[in-house]
């Protein structure tokens, strides 16, 4: 099989603009019939010069000399010249039409002994190596035209445009010869074409079952949210009930104060909750708005909506923002990612510190943004740090949330094509760093 693709890479290839069949993205296999076409082009020309040169020698008749003439200065260039243009259905419509009128004006004239009722029977197996079932309309005319011209034919005994016996002492040998081996060609066209559209069905199928696969798994990850999620919000809403008992029956107006101050709480954790799902669905839904990002502005109210958290005031916080280049980013996801990284080192503080303090970073280059926030904290068990990033996942009992914080920080850094890592020492630090591309220096 070298040789044959060292003749369509050498030879054939010539005669197709790849680019356009790119650019137009034809599929592999009418590739495989526009390189038939040329073939058949080339074939053409070389047999029937060896044919002309010796019917010459043997006296052919003009009608037949013109014939081949005719047909290898208009037609095959023709054909060839719209098949480098892209006009890929108008050449193979000519070569059908024109090429049964050549093979039938020859047949005409040679007699049936000529074996040219065999070689009529090219064009029919020809055209359905040149088109795939969905252009029916064409193997319909084109059949439709030959079975006509055969008709004729064999009505007039294949002697319609005269009778020129010259050539029979090779003429069958040779038409048996060219038959054979044009439908040699087609079979292997037509075979080829069946393998790759057999290999695309199974890449295809491989996808398809891949595709399913991941679709199992986001539905039971679904599954598992709805669960969590619904268990989530009635733990606050049970507690909430439980409170309103007490309420009722609560005489004591500092009892009464202090219930629903414990009230207060459960309402702001189902509302944190809520407000989580409304991220994660906002992240899920929403394109990317690209804007240049405020960081002063974005963590001034960040600190302003955290401001209930016990640790808000007495916590040193350490900012530092060097973006010479801004960040052209989405505002929104930005905003949710750093308060859920803040609100953490709020939550996780050690009590034990003597300073409880963070650090926030910012740098910026013309291609990304470094976000480092640091904390002196609880910090994270080595053995649950590579989970930390997971649903659900809580790393320590001094969380009351539900796990959802830090899976929302991923998802949305990898919504901006961004990264980030996470480094910790219990008792020690937490280290988050993310680092995000600026979208303008890509566009
Ligand atoms: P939620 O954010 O949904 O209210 P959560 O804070 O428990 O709940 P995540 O923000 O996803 O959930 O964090 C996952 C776990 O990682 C936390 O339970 C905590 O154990 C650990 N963690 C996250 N940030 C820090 C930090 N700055 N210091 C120490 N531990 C942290
Ligand atoms: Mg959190």
């Amino acid at each position: 099989m070298q040789i044959l693709d060292f003749i369509r890479g050498r030879i054939i290839r010539k005669f197709i603009d790849l680019r356009s069949l790119s650019a137009r993205q034809v599929p592999y296999d009418e590739i495989i019939r526009i390189e038939l076409l040329v073939a058949m082009c080339l074939v053409a020309v070389l047999f029937g010069s060896i044919y002309l040169v010796i019917g010459i020698f043997f006296k052919l008749s003009f009608l037949i000399i013109l014939n081949y003439l005719l047909f290898f200065s208009t037609v095959i260039p023709f054909v060839l010249f719209l098949i480098k243009k892209g006009n890929y259905n108008q050449a193979k419509l000519i070569m059908m039409v024109i090429g049964s009128v050549f093979m039938f004006v020859k047949a005409a004239s040679l007699g049936r002994e000529s074996g040219m009722n065999l070689a009529m029977l090219i064009i029919i197996f020809a055209t359905f190596a040149f088109y795939s079932i969905e252009d029916y309309k064409y193997i319909l005319l084109s059949l439709a035209i030959t079975s006509t011209l055969i008709v004729i034919l064999e009505t007039t005994d294949y002697k319609l445009l005269g009778n020129d016996t010259t050539t029979n002492l090779y003429e069958y040998e040779f038409n048996y010869i060219t038959t054979i081996l044009f439908c040699i060609l087609f079979f292997y066209v037509i075979l080829r074409v069946n393998q790759f559209i057999n290999l695309k069905l199974t890449g295809l199928n491989n996808k398809l079952l891949s595709k399913n696969n991941s679709l199992k798994k986001l539905n039971e990850e679904l599954d598992s949210f709805v669960y969590r999620t619904s268990h989530d919000m009635r733990a606050p809403l049970t507690s909430l009930m439980g409170l309103v008992t007490l309420i009722k029956n609560e005489k004591d107006p500092d009892s009464i104060q202090e219930l629903v101050r414990m009230q207060e709480n459960c309402i702001n954790k189902l509302d944190l909750h809520i407000q989580q799902i409304i991220q994660l669905s906002r992240n899920l839904k929403t394109d990317l708005i690209t804007q240049p990002i405020q960081f002063e502005s974005i963590l001034n109210d960040i600190f302003e909506e955290l401001s209930f958290f016990e640790q808000a005031g007495a916590m040193k916080k350490t900012i530092r923002i060097n973006t010479p280049f801004y960040l052209y980013s989405d505002p929104y996801r930005i905003k949710t990612i750093l308060n859920n990284l803040i609100s953490n080192s709020f939550k996780y503080y050690r009590k034990e510190a003597e300073q409880p303090s963070m650090d926030i970073d910012i740098s910026s280059t013309k291609k990304s943004t470094i976000i480092l926030i640091k904390d002196n904290g609880i910090g994270i068990p080595t053995e649950y740090i590579e989970h930390v990033f997971d649903m659900f996942y809580r790393a320590s009992n001094q969380s009351t949330g539900s796990g959802l914080g830090l899976y929302i920080v991923k998802e949305m850094v990898e919504k901006l094509n961004g990264t980030i890592t996470v480094k910790s020492r219990v008792n020690s630090f937490t280290q988050f760093l993310i680092e995000i591309p600026n979208t303008t220096s890509t566009i």
